[in-house]
């Protein structure tokens, strides 16, 4: 039987969500514990000082919101630094701008226009979509390839999922095996 202080509220976990509700209930006069099994705060934002530089531990972060209020209360707890996110995607020596746009789709598959693109994209998935027959997608793999179709899945999203969650985007019997071309 627990015989420690008494606290209005337990809250497991101290990520963005366990942290932002105790911090807002501290505000409203309410008590609270904030456990973790790691042992350090932040959840999955967590960074840790390497060499001066902030490293985020579980895999990079970037903030960004259009709702104002939300961005008013972040910013009164801490600065932030402006940043435009424009990486290139190295997929074996292929090079791709990201977050996808035009110049994505022309050094895919040398389209000029988005109604190319567009094409392009319903054809692959429209492969994908008879492949399922009719099934629902039973894992990320599956679920990626009906929305996106197979280029954009594998050069852009597979290998950049599979290393930031630790695991494959496939997890069932019909998997490995279904991809294959
Ligand atoms: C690699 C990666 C990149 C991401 N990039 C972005 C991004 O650029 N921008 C963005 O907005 N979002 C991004 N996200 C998503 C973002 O991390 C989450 O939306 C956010 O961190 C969720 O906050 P949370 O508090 O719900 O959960 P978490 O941050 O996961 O925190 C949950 C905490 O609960 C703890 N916990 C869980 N179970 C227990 C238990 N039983 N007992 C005790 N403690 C427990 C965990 O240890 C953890 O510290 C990314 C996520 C990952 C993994």
């Amino acid at each position: 039987m627990y015989k420690g202080p008494k606290y209005d509220f337990l809250i497991v976990g101290s990520g963005l969500f366990g942290e932002t509700f105790a911090y807002k209930a501290h505000q409203a006069g309410k008590s609270c514990l904030v456990i973790d099994k790691r042992p350090q705060l932040g959840g999955n934002v967590y960074c840790e000082k390497t060499e001066g530089i902030n490293v985020h531990k579980y895999g990079a972060h970037i903030f960004h919101t259009a709702n104002k209020a939300v961005w008013d209360f972040v910013n009164a707890l801490v600065p932030f630094n402006r940043y435009t996110n424009c990486p290139l995607a190295n997929y074996h020596g292929e090079l791709y701008n990201l977050p996808f746009n035009m110049n994505t789709f022309y050094q895919m598959w040398g389209v000029h226009t988005p109604e190319e693109a567009q094409a392009k994209i319903a054809e692959q998935r429209a492969a994908v979509s008879a492949k399922l027959d009719g099934s629902e997608p039973r894992n990320l793999e599956e679920q990626a390839l009906l929305l996106v179709g197979r280029d954009i899945y594998e050069k852009l999203i597979k290998e950049y999922t599979e290393k930031q969650w630790g695991r494959p985007c496939w997890s069932d019997v019909r998997g490995r095996q279904w991809i294959q071309k």
